[in-house]
């Protein structure tokens, strides 16, 4: 399919409901700006990466029916584990995530220690269960020595059942400044074969700000030794609206991310939220860009990447046309979790390590955030769990919608139907009807039994699933989120 093409079919009827569809059949997905669009729709949303949201989890959950979940996998069940190392050696001013800023490196001796006695614990719950899927991140999972790493390998391959290493996907995220370019190698030697990059922007005057100096030079060796070594899917992450940034500034960024070349990019918005982070503090208001600045600039990155031949995946996500998310979408076969975007439907998800979540037949299980209480319930040989939710069939009815639109941008009622034994316009009745000011603002298509995201309505999918989310009835609720753009 050529994929610069943007052709759309469009055909109106009127449906027995009296809601007008329009019917569109998309040949392209190469994304449309409207600028007066975005702004309408730019409210706070949730980035879906799971269903029921984080928010909804709650302290009362038992751990006995996340033990259940694991002793109850069928032997056939795939496994996918993440791995959370929450140590950084240095604070980036921008920085939300739950991360440790230390110079002690002896300070993740004992962490590496219950991290390991906790994959113990856990895998002895799921018997033989092949693990095809590990992802290492934090924080900064190169903060442990190349030997630390070395060891949790060792104690995952012993205790999970782990095919051979091609066709397991091993991946890492990788901070350029906190790992030598030797170690790339002694990485791919333990089985690692996919890997994540944080450079955020090129411009000096932006990384002083933000206090991430980090070369091109660096980042681009890096990447030439991963790919020496077979490392495939090499993602890069840049984030918009950082201090000092312009639309000028970020033309040179790009310019040498695509020098670079990497597989996929992640382009996050940057929320200033000093209140509620205290790194954030260190950046002034003063120095961000406005807010026509920073839509300027998300508008040319847009433009930019489709023109060098990356495909929109969704959701801030960016790959070559033969990466395996852009071939996973293509083929229907894309999911999400907490990690972003997956080419892993099936697996179930194990987390490990301080915060990680996990995800195991309708569960959601999240780990306590403080090493203190992590530590002490490891000592007591207990799983260090913190909250969790069981989600019900709506919930997994509502997950599956809002899950088909966010990874293939449609959603074919008659599977939902029969998938799970309901009428789709009669149960959504409500929601149909709430989708007609985005069917007014070509958003969004509607055959009798297909919803179809227009070009248009990508860039806005939040807003979409949105509908659908019955948990979003309060104010508060959409306001814990972050801007949609
Ligand atoms: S952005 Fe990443 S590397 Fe920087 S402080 Fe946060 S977790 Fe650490």
């Amino acid at each position: 399919m050529d994929h610069q093409l943007n052709f759309v079919i469009c055909y109106l009827h009127y449906h027995q409901s009296g809601l007008i569809f329009i019917g569109s059949i998309m040949q392209q997905s190469k994304l449309e700006w409207d600028e007066s669009l975005l702004a309408k729709y730019n409210i706070s949303g949730p980035r879906y990466t799971s269903y029921p949201t984080a928010l909804e989890f709650t302290e009362n959950y038992q751990t006995s029916d996340y033990l259940m979940c694991l002793n109850g996998l069928p032997a056939d069940q795939s496994l996918s584990l993440y791995i959370h190392i929450p140590f950084c050696q240095n604070i980036c001013y921008y920085c939300a995530c739950n991360k440790i800023i230390t110079k002690h490196k002896s300070q993740a001796e004992q962490y590496v220690d219950n991290l390991m006695k906790e994959i113990r614990l856990v895998a002895a719950e799921v018997g033989d269960n092949p693990l095809r899927q590990i992802h290492w991140g934090g924080g900064t999972p190169t903060y442990l020595s190349i030997e630390q790493i070395c060891a949790i390998m060792h104690a995952i391959r012993e205790s999970f059942e782990v095919p051979d290493e091609e066709s397991t996907e091993i991946s890492i995220e990788i901070d350029p400044r906190a790992i030598h370019i030797e170690d790339i190698k002694h990485l791919a030697k333990l089985g690692f074969n996919r890997m994540s990059m944080g450079v955020q922007d090129f411009d000096i005057k932006v990384q002083k700000a933000v206090n991430r100096v980090q070369s091109f030079e660096m980042t681009r060796d890096m990447i030439i030794e991963a790919r020496k070594y077979g490392f495939k899917s090499i993602n890069l992450d840049l984030i918009y609206g950082l201090p000092f940034q312009t639309k000028h500034s970020f033309e040179q960024t790009l310019k040498l991310v695509v020098e670079i070349s990497p597989d996929r990019i992640s382009v996050f918005n940057y929320a200033h939220l000093p209140h509620r982070f205290k790194p954030q503090r260190r950046i002034s208001s003063n120095d961000l860009p406005t807010a026509v600045e920073k839509l300027s600039i998300f508008q040319y990155i847009i433009e930019n990447l489709q023109e060098n031949g990356y495909l929109y995946i969704g959701m801030d996500h960016f790959a070559k046309p033969d990466d395996e998310l852009a071939i996973a979408q293509k083929e229907g076969c894309l999911h999400r979790n907490f990690q972003g975007y997956t080419t892993h439907e099936e697996y179930q998800l194990i987390g490990v390590g301080v915060s990680s979540i996990g995800s195991i037949n309708g569960h959601y299980h999240q780990n306590v955030r403080d090493v203190e209480p992590y530590y002490k319930a490891l000592d007591n040989n207990r799983l260090p769990s913190w909250r969790g939710v069981k989600v019900n069939g709506d919930d997994l009815l509502r997950k599956r919608v809002i899950f088909d639109l966010i990874c293939h941008f449609e959603l074919d009622m008659a599977k939902v139907d029969q998938e799970f034994n309901i009428d789709f316009e009669h149960y959504f009745a409500t929601e149909l009807a709430m989708l007609k000011p985005f069917i007014e603002d070509k958003l969004v298509g509607l055959t009798e039994r297909t919803i179809q995201v227009s070009n248009r309505g990508r860039l806005l999918i939040r807003n979409i699933c949105m509908v659908f989310d019955a948990y979003l009835n309060e104010l508060h609720t959409i306001n814990s989120f972050s801007k949609v753009i």
